[in-house]
C-alpha cells in the first residue's frame, strides 16, 4: 500500500454500440466539449486516492481513443476481448495497485464521495458496489401484469465497482470461459467473495439513449459561465524562413526569431485561452529560460492551455485571430491555418477565424521588422478554486 493512494481505476471502454447516435461508440461521443470517456477519466483522476487510470479499448479503436483523451497522459490502452468479461480480465492484469475500481466508460460522472465509500468498504470486504434503491413499483409480467415484487429488497447496481486486486483477478481466473457475467461483483461472489453495498449516486447513471446524452449535456452546461480572453504577441524577423503561423509553415525569405518556433499566432491564441481561464500567461507555463522549449513547436503550448481548460470541465467555443504584418501574404494560407488551429482545439473549422491586416507601412510591422498577432477566445467554464 502506497500511503493513501492505493487504488487504480480500470475504465472499460471497449464497447462498440453506437445506437445513441453520432455514428461512434457512445464512450467516444462528445458531451460538453469532451468525450464521454474523457469525462470518466477526469472524474476518476481528480480523486487523491487514485494513482493509476488504465483504459481498455476495443480492437481498432486506437485512433478514436487518441482523439478522445487528447493531451491527457495515461499508460497505453489495453485492447479488450470479445466480451466485457474478457476485456476486464485483459485490463486488470495491467493494474499495479492493491485495490482496483472497475468502471464503465458510459458513466462519465463519478462523484468523489462514492469513491470514498467504496474505498472504506474495502477495509472489511474484498469487493464493494454502489447501489441505488428502486423507486418504481416492480412487477413480474408477461402478457398481463404478474406479481408485484418487494422492492425494498431490490437495488440497482452501478459502477465503479471496487475490489482487492488480487482477489478479483483470482475470481476471474475461476469463472467458466463459456459463461457471461453481468458484472465483476457477480464474478467475485461466485467464488464466495463478500461484496459490500454502498450508496450510489444518480449522477452515475449509464448513458444509453439519446435522451441520456441530452440530459448529460444540459447538466454539464448548467453551471458554466462564458468567459472571454485576449492575447497579444510580437516576434521580430531574424534568420531564415519559413515563418510559422497558426501551426503552418509559410515560405518566406526570413523566419521569426524566438526561443520556440516563434509562432506568434499560436502564442497570442495560447495567451487568449489562458486569459479566458485566468490561468496566467504563456511565460508562466513555459518560461523562455527553460531549455526544454528551445525550438519547440508552439502547438505544445496551445495544447497545454486546452488541457488546463478541459481538466476544469471548460469548453472552448471559438477563437478569432488577427495577424499584423506586411509580408508574408497570409491570404493563401488562411484556410490551412484555420484547419490547423481547429485541429488543435478540436473544434469545427467554422469556429476558428483568421484575419490579416497591415499597419499601412507604419510602425515596426509596417517596416517589416516583425509580425504581431492578436487573439480573442471564448470559453465556458465553471468557477474553480
Ligand atoms: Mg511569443
Amino acid at each position: 500500500m502506497r500511503g493513501n493512494s492505493d487504488i487504480a481505476a480500470l475504465i472499460v471502454a471497449a464497447g462498440s454500440g453506437s445506437r445513441a447516435g453520432q455514428g461512434v461508440p457512445k464512450q467516444y461521443r462528445m458531451i460538453g466539449g469532451k468525450s464521454v470517456l474523457a469525462h470518466a477519466i477526469d472524474s476518476l483522476m481528480v480523486h487523491p486516492a487514485i494513482d493509476q487510470v488504465q483504459v481498455v479499448i476495443g480492437e481498432g479503436q486506437e485512433s478514436l481513443y487518441r482523439s478522445a483523451i487528447g493531451a491527457r497522459s495515461l499508460p497505453p490502452p489495453v485492447t479488450g476481448g470479445a466480451s466485457r468479461r474478457e476485456s476486464v480480465l485483459a485490463g486488470i492484469k495491467a493494474i499495479k495497485s492493491e485495490h482496483v475500481l472497475i468502471h464503465d466508460a458510459a458513466r462519465p460522472f463519478v462523484p468523489g464521495a462514492v469513491i470514498d465509500r467504496l474505498r472504506s468498504a474495502l477495509d472489511t470486504h474484498s469487493g464493494a458496489v454502489p447501489v441505488l434503491p428502486l423507486v418504481d413499483t416492480i412487477v413480474r409480467g408477461g402478457e398481463t401484469l404478474g406479481d408485484t415484487l418487494d422492492r425494498s429488497e431490490l437495488f440497482r447496481v452501478q459502477t465503479p465497482q471496487a475490489f482487492v486486486t488480487i482477489e478479483i483477478i483470482a475470481a476471474h481466473g475461476q469463472w467458466p470461459d463459456d459463461r457471461e457475467a453481468t458484472d465483476d461483483a457477480q464474478i467475485l461472489r461466485a467464488v464466495g467473495g463478500q461484496v459490500a453495498m454502498v450508496e450510489g449516486d444518480s449522477s452515475l447513471e449509464k448513458l444509453t439513449y439519446e435522451a441520456d446524452f441530452i440530459a448529460a449535456e444540459q447538466r454539464l452546461q448548467a453551471g458554466l459561465v462564458t468567459r472571454i480572453g485576449q492575447g497579444f504577441d510580437v516576434h521580430a524577423f531574424g534568420g531564415d524562413g519559413p515563418v510559422w503561423l497558426g501551426g503552418v509553415a509559410i515560405p518566406h525569405s526570413r523566419g521569426l526569431a524566438g526561443h520556440s518556433d516563434a509562432d506568434v499566432a499560436l502564442h497570442a491564441l495560447t495567451d487568449a485561452l489562458l486569459g479566458a481561464a485566468a490561468l496566467g500567461d504563456i511565460g508562466d507555463h513555459f518560461p523562455p529560460s527553460d531549455p526544454r522549449w528551445k525550438g519547440a513547436p508552439s502547438r505544445l503550448f496551445l495544447e497545454h492551455a486546452v488541457a488546463l481548460i478541459e481538466e476544469r470541465g471548460g469548453i472552448i467555443d471559438n477563437a478569432d485571430l488577427t495577424i499584423i504584418c506586411e509580408a508574408p501574404r497570409i491570404g493563401p494560407y488562411r484556410d490551412s491555418m484555420r484547419a490547423s488551429i481547429a485541429g488543435l482545439l478540436r473544434l469545427p473549422v467554422t469556429r476558428i477565424s483568421v484575419k490579416a491586416t497591415t499597419t499601412e507601412r507604419l510602425g515596426f510591422t509596417g517596416r517589416a521588422e516583425g509580425i504581431a498577432a492578436q487573439a480573442v477566445a471564448t470559453i465556458r467554464m465553471k468557477d474553480f478554486k
